[in-house]
């Protein structure tokens, strides 16, 4: 145990502030606006684009209960789902969701553009994704869970061998955990969170990682014979993945969490999802 590097992914309050200040500095007022150009409503001036005018379109993986996922009767929901709504209305937009995409293609999609403005699904900030897109000030802080079977007996210890599965969701930050810190396991990356869990189940896996709000959620909702062997803290936090080619919309984004925070929205989501304002 003492052996496990429990990195922390990010050093991201810092980064992304540092970040704001100089996409505040740059400027945006030379920019020719097009027709699907947005105005911000302090300055009147046109700062960003949109994909489709007047819509703030996400892409997400809708696997990963309570942030986003289908509901029995088809609608996508869940925390994120509410906060874009939030966000939306204060920039005088609406959401609208693509249908399911893979995690691992969440980043790639916003840093090609074209076909979303932004992803807000559970997307950890990392020095990594950064590189490839820019995030919002975080919105919400996450650590992972490593899960086993309630009646397996596992200690975390016993799970870094070749002969043990552990499952995760590919390209996640839980998938990057396992490889550095149980790296003789064999690690077994799925698109579909729901699908490692019923395998830590039914016993073609020993374990999963995933985030820990998720599993808690997960658990108590579907699937009481598994159990939370470790909370790992890694510190994560969630932010929202905006094209470094739109920084207006990022700072806008910015704002928009800053009025749902003051005006108390977001500690009526964090009850309204987990129960709690303390997450
Ligand atoms: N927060 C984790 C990550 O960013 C998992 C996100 C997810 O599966 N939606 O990698």
């Amino acid at each position: 145990m003492s052996s496990m590097n429990r990195r922390s992914f990010v050093k991201v309050a810092g980064a992304a502030g540092a970040a704001a200040l100089l996409a505040g500095c740059s400027g945006n007022g030379t920019q020719e606006p097009a027709d699907d150009t947005q105005s911000d409503d302090a300055t009147g001036e046109a700062d960003y684009t949109l994909v489709k005018e007047g819509v703030l379109t996400n892409v997400a993986e809708l696997g990963f209960s309570p942030f986003e996922y289908i509901d029995d009767e088809g609608n996508t929901v869940g925390f994120d789902v509410d906060l874009s709504n939030a966000l939306a209305e204060k920039m005088g937009l609406t959401c609208e969701w693509l249908p399911n995409q893979a995690f691992d293609t969440l980043v790639p999609t916003i840093k090609q553009g074209g076909k979303a403005d932004i992803s807000i699904a559970g997307v950890t900030i990392t020095d990594e994704r950064l590189e490839d897109v820019d995030f919002t000030d975080p919105y919400l802080n996450s650590n992972q869970a490593l899960i086993v079977a309630a009646s397996s007996g596992y200690a975390t210890d016993d799970l870094d061998a070749a002969d043990v599965q552990i499952a995760c969701q590919t390209g996640t930050t839980g998938d990057a955990w396992i490889q550095e810190n149980l790296p003789n396991a064999t690690r077994v990356p799925l698109a579909d969170v729901t699908a490692g869990m019923m395998g830590v189940s039914t016993g073609s896996y020993q374990a999963m990682v995933i985030d820990l709000p998720v599993a808690q959620n997960m658990l108590a909702q579907s699937f009481s014979d598994l159990t939370i062997l470790e909370e790992i803290p890694t510190g994560e936090q969630y932010g929202i993945a905006v094209s470094y080619d739109n920084p207006g919309l990022k700072d806008a984004l910015n704002e928009a969490l800053a009025a749902v925070e003051a005006d108390g929205t977001m500690d009526e989501l964090k009850q309204k999802w987990f129960g709690t304002t303390d997450i």
